[in-house]
Parts: C-alpha cells; sequence; structure tokens
C-alpha cells in the first residue's frame, strides 16, 4: 500500500490570482526540505500538496522536516487505497490492528463528489464495520481514534492523525528582507516572524573584531543556520563597526553614542540590502524594552534609512518572546554570553529621547559617507545552505527567487 504525507494550506491565503504563485513555492519548498529523506515524488492535488514516501521509515524524519515548511496549516500521514469501499474495509483491520482505542469516529469527505456514496453513508457503513471489528463504540463528540477519509478521484486517503505545520505563507512569496541580527534573543524571532509571512531573509550582523572577541559572530553564524531551515539557504554579512565606534566615541557624549551606532547600522544595512534585492529591514526592537528602543529613538533611527523597517516584536512582551524563541529553538544560542558591539563605551543610562536635530548636529562632526562606505567595503559574506540542499543545484535558483 502506498503511503503519503498530504499537506494542507490555509484556503484563504490560496483564494484567487495568487494561488498558482502560492502553490508552486510550497511544492519548491516541501522539495527542497525534503531532498534526502526518502520522498520519492512531490505532487500537487486539489487544494493539497502530496509527498509520496518510497517507504514508512522515513515518516519521523519527513514530519520534522515538513513542519518547519512556512505555508504548511496541517499534515498528515495518508494510506492510499482505491477508491473501492470493499478494497478499503480489506486493508482496514490491518491498519487499526495495532491500535488501542475504546471510542472512535469515521471523518469522509469527498473531493471528487462522483462517488456514488455520500460522506453521511461512509460514515455510517465504516463506522458499523469497524465497531463490530474492534467492540469499539462510535463517539462523534470526543473519540480516541479519528479515522479521516479523504475520496479523490485517483484513490482513497485514509488518515488517523493530524499534524499542526505553523501556517502562514511559503517562504518566496511575499519578497526579500534583510534581518539585523545581533546574535541576542530578539532578532532571529523577528526574522522568523517575517519569513512565515513568506519572506525570504538575509542576515546582516555588525561586530567589534577586533575590540572584542568573535564570540557574537560565532553566534550569529550559529543563528543564521538555524534559521536556514526555514528557507534553505541564506547569505549572512559580517559588518565591522569598531572603526565607526572609535570615531563616535572620540566626538559624541556617551548618552547619544547607542543612537549613532544603530543609525550607521542602518545605513550599512540598507545599503547591503539593496544589494541582495531586499526591500525592508527587519529589527528585533519591542517598544520600551530598553533605553534605545522608546519611541523617540525609533523615530530617529529610522530617519538614517530610507527603507521600511520593519519590527515584527514592537507590541510583545519580552516573555512572549523568550517563550517563541525556545520553541523556534533558537533560545540556547542567544543567550550564550557574547562581547556585543552596541555595550561598548556606552553609559548605563543612555539618552531615552533623542531629537533629529541634537543627532545631525553630532554627525556633522563625522564623515558619514566615508565611514559608510568603508564599512560596507570590509564587511565579510557567509553563505548557508541546509545539509540537503547543499549539493543541490537548485539553491541558486532558491536565492534568485
Ligand atoms: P536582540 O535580542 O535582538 O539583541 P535586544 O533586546 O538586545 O535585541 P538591542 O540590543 O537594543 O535589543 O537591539 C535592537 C535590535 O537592533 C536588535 O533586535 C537587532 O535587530 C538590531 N541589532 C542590535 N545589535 C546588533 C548587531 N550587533 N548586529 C545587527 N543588528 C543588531
Ligand atoms: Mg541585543
Amino acid at each position: 500500500m502506498k503511503s503519503h504525507v498530504i499537506v494542507k494550506t490555509h484556503e484563504l491565503a490560496l483564494k484567487g490570482k495568487n494561488r498558482p504563485w502560492f502553490m508552486r513555492h510550497l511544492v519548491d519548498n516541501l522539495r527542497n526540505a525534503t531532498l534526502g529523506t526518502g520522498v520519492s515524488r512531490v505532487w500537487q492535488g486539489h487544494m493539497l500538496v502530496g509527498l509520496t514516501l518510497e517507504d514508512e521509515s522515513s515518516w519521523p524524519e519527513v514530519r520534522e522536516r515538513v513542519k518547519e515548511c512556512f505555508g504548511v496549516a496541517k499534515f498528515f500521514k495518508a494510506y492510499e487505497v482505491p477508491v473501492d469501499l470493499a478494497k478499503l474495509k480489506e486493508v482496514l483491520p490491518g491498519l487499526l490492528a495495532d491500535r488501542n482505542f475504546q471510542s472512535f469516529r469515521i471523518s469522509a469527505n469527498r473531493s471528487d463528489k462522483r462517488f456514488p456514496s455520500t460522506s453521511e453513508e461512509m460514515n455510517r457503513d465504516l463506522g458499523s464495520f469497524v465497531q463490530e471489528l474492534s467492540g469499539a463504540r462510535v463517539d462523534l463528540k470526543n473519540p480516541e481514534l479519528e479515522v479521516f477519509l479523504d475520496v479523490m478521484s485517483s484513490g482513497i486517503l485514509l488518515y488517523f492523525e493530524e499534524v499542526k505545520g505553523h501556517g502562514g505563507l511559503p517562504v518566496g512569496v511575499s519578497g526579500h528582507v534583510m534581518t539585523m541580527l545581533s546574535g541576542g534573543i530578539d532578532s532571529p524571532v523577528a526574522a522568523w516572524h517575517l519569513m512565515k509571512r513568506g519572506c525570504r531573509s538575509s542576515f546582516t550582523h555588525f561586530h567589534s573584531y577586533p575590540l572584542v572577541d568573535r564570540s557574537s559572530i560565532e553566534k550569529a553564524m550559529e543563528l543564521t543556520e538555524h534559521l536556514t531551515q526555514h528557507q534553505f539557504f541564506s547569505r549572512l554579512y559580517l559588518a565591522p563597526l569598531s572603526e565607526i565606534q572609535k570615531q563616535i566615541i572620540v566626538s559624541t557624549p556617551p548618552a547619544f553614542r547607542v543612537i549613532l551606532y544603530r543609525r550607521f547600522m542602518v545605513r550599512i544595512t540598507e545599503i547591503l540590502a539593496q544589494r541582495q534585492g531586499a526591500v525592508a529591514i527587519v529589527t528585533g526592537e519591542s517598544c520600551g524594552q530598553v533605553s534605545s528602543q522608546t519611541l523617540d529613538n525609533i523615530a530617529v533611527i529610522d530617519a538614517a534609512a530610507d527603507m521600511p523597517i520593519l519590527r515584527p516584536l514592537i507590541g510583545m512582551n519580552k516573555e512572549e518572546i523568550v517563550e517563541m524563541s525556545r520553541k523556534m529553538g533558537t533560545f540556547s544560542v542567544s543567550i550564550q554570553p557574547d562581547q556585543d558591539c552596541c555595550s561598548l563605551f556606552v553609559p548605563k543610562h543612555p539618552q531615552t529621547h533623542a531629537r533629529l536635530e541634537t543627532v545631525l548636529k553630532l554627525e556633522a562632526a563625522l564623515p558619514v559617507d566615508e565611514l559608510v562606505e568603508a564599512a560596507v567595503a570590509g564587511t565579510e559574506v557567509k553563505e548557508f545552505a541546509t545539509a540537503n540542499t547543499a549539493s543541490y543545484s537548485g539553491v541558486q535558483a532558491l536565492e534568485c527567487r
């Protein structure tokens, strides 16, 4: 008997003209996600994507990979039987043999309405069959086992439990963003949210090496590698900030330094983003979390870039962000100690309500364009691909999308 993984999306996202575009990305992404795991074919059905398993032993690994693919609302491992109720009754005893249940329900659905029995008739017919076979009772409200049947024109899919995915949109359908990735807890969570909405993300990390050690660089690399599982290929830009910081500390009062660092970061990120074809910058800022994240300071930082700066965590509490980070699996990396560039030469109580005129006056003492250009020129690029896509020629195609 053939087995498949059947993937369903949120139907709303599939409305209208966008459907083929959405489905094509989802099929491509699922193919990339499961390369080398024993999936022999990825195919598109009516409002679903199917992955045919070479053998059932690959299911646990395929399950983990499919779960992390954005655009997947839910999925299940399904057996395919011919479109024939008698055949279905032949295989059901074998499939139910090692399942323990006192109550059950049959939930049939006809994707192909030409099938002669209605869903209701199938539920009743197979319900009494399973009742006789197992001795369990029918419980429509709270069954211990639910047997799902989906009648398609090519076969009947039979499955027992659904696995929930993250939902959202397949990476690639919403364009490209550049996430400012610090090595802390928040920015990987911010990137995750945009990726979940269908954006491919590149990453920029600022470091003050050799003024400090390389620990923040190592963390940014580890975090990028982790996030790459959702998009299969990523670029991380490692941008040097130390020269800029050296000049800022000479001319700028301590309270304003973080704001100037941030404005330089944003300018550099914008140039790197444009080179990548990214159309927005993403940060992990949350309103009021620390002194540099007041609305006044955010406005002053925004004024350094023309590109939109997206802050998906702006309304979230720290505990909510931490919980997300744990679920995503980035928390343990994010909390490792590092030498963060932003903590260099800054006071305990930085300016919380900066005014743009003041900041512009302070910047007038600096060769801004020259410093930005030098940092861009000194930026190192690292590429990341998931193990299964590293050897895959589609990487080129992936990064272009
Ligand atoms: P995070 O946990 O993401 O480091 P945070 O709570 O420590 O955030 P800040 O240090 O104020 O907050 O940083 C706010 C945002 O600025 C970060 O989420 C990130 O997007 C960006 N950022 C800060 N430092 C860096 C850095 N060294 N490289 C790249 N981006 C940075
Ligand atoms: Mg930080």
